[in-house]
This record gives structure tokens, C-alpha cells and sequence, in this order.
């Protein structure tokens, strides 16, 4: 489970999260909602330890993200990251591509890292594309691919941050797709989105983040039908 308590972070004079409790168990889907700039994305990489906290701490599986005896390359295996976009290396196949990670990481054999990237390109429904060059695929191909790449390293929590968001209307369903696979399958998942209607589906829980503060945490019915937080209403009004 990730355990969030109390955590502070500012970069300079600018507080963007101020005291965040949370606690996502294993198998949780948690969808995260909010206007720009409210900490949503800071939140994330500070799960993952791209990013240190100024207060507070967060464990993941009981250890300390940002406690200086972790060894955040180990804990970073655990817990894949998708952001918007991911520059993959053009040079590469898709397959190849995929398989960087775990043969560099994880030190896999060739064939153990072919074997794995071949079933979870297949798994996001890009089995068709594994002998293919990056720039050829669509932006939802190359964000399924992205996931599949995450999905190598065996994470047990996945965390994806708006990754529709610079995908053409046509082609975010495909992507949305592959993360109601996902949650279908009992991955704990953090996301970050704007699609509100993807949220409703498949969270267990919705958390709205307004200027640094979750202003609100529910079930998708209670949150987005009966939100409580003024901000929380204006915001729903203002994406309906
Ligand atoms: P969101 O993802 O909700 O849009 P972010 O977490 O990206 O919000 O950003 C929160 C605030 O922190 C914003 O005001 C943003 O400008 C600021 N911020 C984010 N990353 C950095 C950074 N690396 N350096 C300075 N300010 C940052
Ligand atoms: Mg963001």
C-alpha cells in the first residue's frame, strides 16, 4: 500500500502540496481531479521519488520513499510512472524499445526480456506493432506502449498522470481501454485525468485537489453527485 502522511513540498517560496493524507491499499483504483496547477502531478513524482518532499513522508510497502537508506532504484521497480507523453527511442523497435528497461534494470536475459515485452505489448493490444519504429504508431498506440514499457519492470502499483491529455478525442478511448483492463485486473492504480466520465467508471475513489490541498476524497457517486466542497462544485460545473 502507499501511505501519504502529512507530506509537504514547495519549490522555492511556492507551497504546491500542504499536508497530504492519504492512504491508497493494494488493488485500489484512485482517480485524481483538479485544476491545473493544484499539485496533481507533484504528487506523483514525489510517490516515486523523482521529486523530495519538505515535510511529512511517504512509505510504499512500508518503506520510506525519501528516507536517505532506500535504495530508490529497487523501489522504483515497483512503481510504474506514464506521464503524457514519453519520448521513445526512435532508433528502436517497438519490442526493443520495451525491452531497455528490464534488460538494463533488471538485468533479464535477452530472451527473458523479449519474452516479456512481446506479452505485454500484446496484453495492451499492440502485438501486431513489435517489429515496427515508434514514429510509425498513433499517440494512443505510443502511450499503450508506454504502459506495456511500464507494465515490463512487474510494478505492483502504477501511476499515470493525464495520459490522454495529448492524444487526439478519437484516439483516447483505445487508452482508456487498456487502464479499465488494467484496474479489471486488480492493479493498485493512481490517475490523474480529466475525463471525468472514465473516473466515475472505474475508481474505487476520487480525490480532488485544489491549490495544494485534497479538498475532497469519496466514492465516484458521493463525489461527483453529491460533492461537498464549494471549489469541488464549481469545478464539476465548470468541466460539465
Ligand atoms: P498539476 O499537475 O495539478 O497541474 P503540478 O503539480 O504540475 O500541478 O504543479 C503545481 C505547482 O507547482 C504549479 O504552480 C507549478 O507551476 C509548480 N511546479 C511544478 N513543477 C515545478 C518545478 N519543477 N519547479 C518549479 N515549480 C514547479
Ligand atoms: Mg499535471
Amino acid at each position: 500500500m502507499i501511505e501519504i502522511e502529512n507530506v509537504r513540498k514547495s519549490f522555492g517560496s511556492l507551497e504546491v502540496l500542504k499536508g497530504i493524507d492519504l492512504t491508497v491499499p493494494r488493488g485500489e483504483v484512485l482517480t485524481v481531479i483538479g485544476g491545473s496547477g493544484s499539485g496533481k502531478s507533484t504528487l506523483l513524482t514525489c510517490i516515486n521519488g523523482l521529486e523530495p518532499i519538505n515535510a511529512g513522508r511517504i512509505l510504499v510497502d512500508g518503506t520510506e520513499v525519501h528516507a536517505k537508506t532506500t535504495n530508490l532504484n529497487r523501489l522504483r521497480q515497483k512503481i510504474g510512472i506514464v506521464f503524457q507523453q514519453w519520448n521513445a527511442f526512435p532508433h528502436l523497435t517497438v519490442k526493443e524499445n520495451v525491452m531497455l528497461a528490464p534488460r538494463k534494470v533488471l538485468r533479464q536475459s535477452k530472451a527473458e526480456a523479449e519474452e516479456m515485452a512481446v506479452r505485454q505489448l500484446t496484453h495492451v493490444g499492440l502485438g501486431d506493432k513489435l517489429d515496427v519504429y515508434p514514429g510509425r504508431l498513433s499517440g494512443g498506440q505510443q502511450q499503450r506502449m508506454a504502459i506495456a514499457r511500464a507494465l515490463a519492470m512487474t510494478p505492483d502499483y502504477m501511476l499515470f498522470d493525464e495520459v490522454t491529455s495529448a492524444l487526439d478525442p478519437q484516439l483516447v478511448g483505445e487508452v482508456l481501454d487498456t487502464l479499465r483492463l488494467l484496474a479489471s485486473e486488480g492493479m493498485t492504480m493512481i490517475c490523474v485525468t480529466h475525463e471525468m466520465k472514465f473516473a466515475r467508471e472505474v475508481s474505487d475513489r476520487v480525490a480532488f485537489f485544489h491549490k495544494g490541498v485534497m479538498a475532497e476524497i469519496a466514492p465516484p457517486a458521493d463525489l461527483f453527485d453529491n460533492p461537498k466542497d464549494p471549489e469541488l462544485q464549481r469545478f464539476l460545473a465548470a468541466t460539465h
